[in-house]
């Protein structure tokens, strides 16, 4: 069954995900109110934000420029998708297949090259050291 976010309007707090004759307010028997926001679209909204606020300002674009909050659920939703794949690309060592790497960042390279000059410029093209087995590539 669809289920709808509602808001007491007693307490103010969220009703969560209720089914949509859900009337009142569990917590504390207030009554509650239809916010027109889907369980879908408030798990993209916090995906994003778990600011009420944030949540209050979708709500209320809902109401008054759907077209702008349409747009705004579809970036929303290609930026949760996007923080999932990068979730997904956790490199790995490729000798020891561990993902406990470090990031050999730019300034300690930097750092390595003028303290130990050419005998160190092997390491500048290398970016990830294994925490592991200790392999640097
Ligand atoms: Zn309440
Ligand atoms: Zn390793």
């Amino acid at each position: 069954m669809e289920t709808v976010l509602k808001i007491c309007k007693k307490c103010g707090r969220y009703g969560g995900a209720c089914s949509p004759d859900a009337k009142i307010h569990n917590g504390c028997g207030g009554e509650l109110i239809d916010t027109g926001i889907s369980h879908d679209e408030l798990m993209i909204i916090r995906k994003i934000s778990s600011d009420n606020d944030f949540l209050d300002a979708m709500i209320e674009l809902k109401k008054t420029d759907i077209i702008e909050y349409n747009l705004k659920m579809s970036q929303f939703k290609t930026q949760a998708n996007q923080q999932k794949q990068q979730k997904g690309n956790i490199p790995k060592c490729p000798t020891c297949g561990s993902t406990n790497l470090k990031k050999i960042s730019g300034l300690s390279k930097a750092g390595s090259v003028a303290m130990w000059g050419v005998f160190a410029a092997g390491r500048t093209s290398k970016t990830w050291h294994c925490n592991n087995c200790g392999y640097e590539w």
